[in-house]
């Protein structure tokens, strides 16, 4: 034994590794958390949902303010200034880094700053230092991935975005998967140029198709230039920008090109061999439904997983593996199935459960029962071409158990959590007929839907 044993070393001071690492110090276990940046927080608070959302904000701000008129709000927009925003988001992130370096602190959770890696199935090295551990956890997390092709690297990813201090005023994101759309929406909202480049037809393919079409009406509709069928093959610089080639031809130029095409597991520099833990093709860690690897006294949690990348996922993978480990919690899991999540466009989607053709396929097409509506909101009442409020309903069965809900409007982000609650809970839509409707408002479309809604396939 080293000076340096543990009865748990997280790997990663992001939303997983801060998580199971606070939950099992809140059962007295001796706690390590190894963090190569400097920053606590991971992915989530320095680079992803916490400066992401804040930059929606301010494109919401701004449409609003677009709004203020239709409500005789005789308003003068003078502008935007993203670097101050900027400049107080990253006052703000400061603040939080400062929170979890006393949180772990008064959890008495040790925190070591060092790029760490395997040394063997106990045994974890940062630099020339051991530690060992009787559990160790794997969260990482993972990176923008950049593609391999000529000048890609005159482009940037989602965390050279978020280093902007000025917006540029001509861009193009590439990508089809949330980041990229909410990337381009957050640009366009602050009044950049903004072209989205896109592999097939619809962006978030893995979404139900009222999500997919909806999306990109709205998304046109807002003045951002979707290039369909369009896959980069080079960029290169010019005086007036970059050039975006593509199998079809050229486009631009840009002030910045944002590389926005998927993220892969940051599992390359752990030495993982040595410790004898197994990767899939793609480099994430297979894991059972207790988080462990196939290594006893090993665990992976978080987008090392490749499982549903979201913060609140590893933040509960993690709390009940720690409770667990040291709680005599002995059956503590995350149940995977039906976690709800939001996009944030303009509209914002709220999705949970299975899309209507997944449905279909694992129930059988007559067993499913789709009820759909889409509506102006009232919100925008006074505007000339409101962006339309879509709302899907995917029940199964005599007793239309409700297995998906798929919406895109003003306002469905907050709506979201408790219609997944009663979903998760196994709720029909009997017991959404059965609730009184809140009205006016646009979640009371979601407990009013009525046969002649129901999709006819
Ligand atoms: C642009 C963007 C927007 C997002 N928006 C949302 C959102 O709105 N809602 C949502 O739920 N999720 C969102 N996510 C996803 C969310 O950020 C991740 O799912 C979450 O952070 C995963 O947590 P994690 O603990 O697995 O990894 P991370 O939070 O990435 O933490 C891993 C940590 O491990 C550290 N590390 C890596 N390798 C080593 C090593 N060898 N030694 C020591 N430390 C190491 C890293 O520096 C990092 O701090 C977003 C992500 C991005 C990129």
């Amino acid at each position: 034994m080293t000076d340096f044993h543990y009865d748990l070393i997280a790997i990663g001071g992001g939303s997983g590794g801060l998580s199971v690492a606070q939950r099992a110090a809140s059962y007295g276990a001796k706690t390590l958390v190894i963090e190569r940046d400097n920053r606590l927080g991971g992915t989530c608070v320095n680079r992803g949902c916490v400066p992401k959302k804040i930059m929606w904000y301010g494109a919401q701000t701004l449409e609003n303010i677009h709004k203020a008129k239709g409500y005789s709000v005789d308003v003068e927009l003078k502008g935007a200034d993203w670097g101050a925003l900027v400049g107080k988001r990253e006052a703000n992130i400061s603040g939080i880094n400062n929170w979890y370096n006393g949180y772990l602190s008064n959890a008495n959770v040790d925190v070591v700053h060092g790029d760490s890696y395997f040394d063997g199935p106990n045994r974890i090295k940062v630099g020339d230092q051991l530690y060992t551990a009787d559990h160790i956890v794997i969260a990482p997390g993972g990176a923008p991935t950049v593609p391999d092709l000529p000048g890609a690297d005159l482009g940037m990813t989602s965390d050279g975005f978020f280093e902007l201090v000025s917006m540029p005023k001509r861009v193009a994101v590439v990508g089809a998967g949330y980041i990229a759309v909410e990337l381009a929406g957050v640009l366009r909202g602050f009044g950049a140029e903004t072209d989205l480049m896109i592999r097939k037809d619809f962006a978030l393919r893995s979404f139900d198709p009222i999500i997919q079409t909806t999306a990109m009406a709205t998304m046109q509709a807002q003045g951002i230039k979707v290039h369909t069928q369009c896959t980069p093959t080079a960029l290169n610089r010019t005086a007036d920008g970059i050039i975006v080639e593509t199998q079809n031809g050229s486009l631009g130029a840009y002030d910045a090109v944002i590389w926005a095409i998927g993220r892969h597991p940051l599992t390359g520099s752990l030495a993982l061999d040595t410790a004898g833990v197994e990767v899939n093709a793609q480099g994430y860690i297979p894991t059972d439904k207790y988080q462990k690897t196939n290594v006893d006294g090993i665990y992976a949690i978080g987008d090392v997983t490749g499982q549903a990348q979201l913060t609140p996922v590893a933040i509960a993978a993690g709390r009940r593996l720690g409770d667990r480990l040291f709680g005599g919690k002995t059956e503590a899991h995350l149940d995977y199935e039906n976690i709800p999540t939001v996009v944030f466009t303009h509209p914002p989607i709220g999705i949970v459960g299975m899309t209507e053709p997944e449905a279909r396929k694992a129930f059988g097409e007559d067993k499913v029962t789709a009820y759909q509506t889409q509506f102006g909101p009232m919100v925008d009442t006074f505007e000339d071409n409101p962006h339309p409020t879509v709302m899907k309903l995917v029940t199964v069965g005599e007793e239309e158990k409700v297995v998906g809900i798929h919406m895109m409007g003003t306002g469905v982000d907050e709506m979201l959590q408790g219609f997944a609650v009663a979903l998760k809970m196994g709720a029909t839509k009997a017991d959404f007929d059965n609730t009184v409707a809140i009205h006016p408002t646009s979640s009371e479309e979601l407990v009013t839907l009525k046969p002649d809604h129901i999709v006819k396939n």
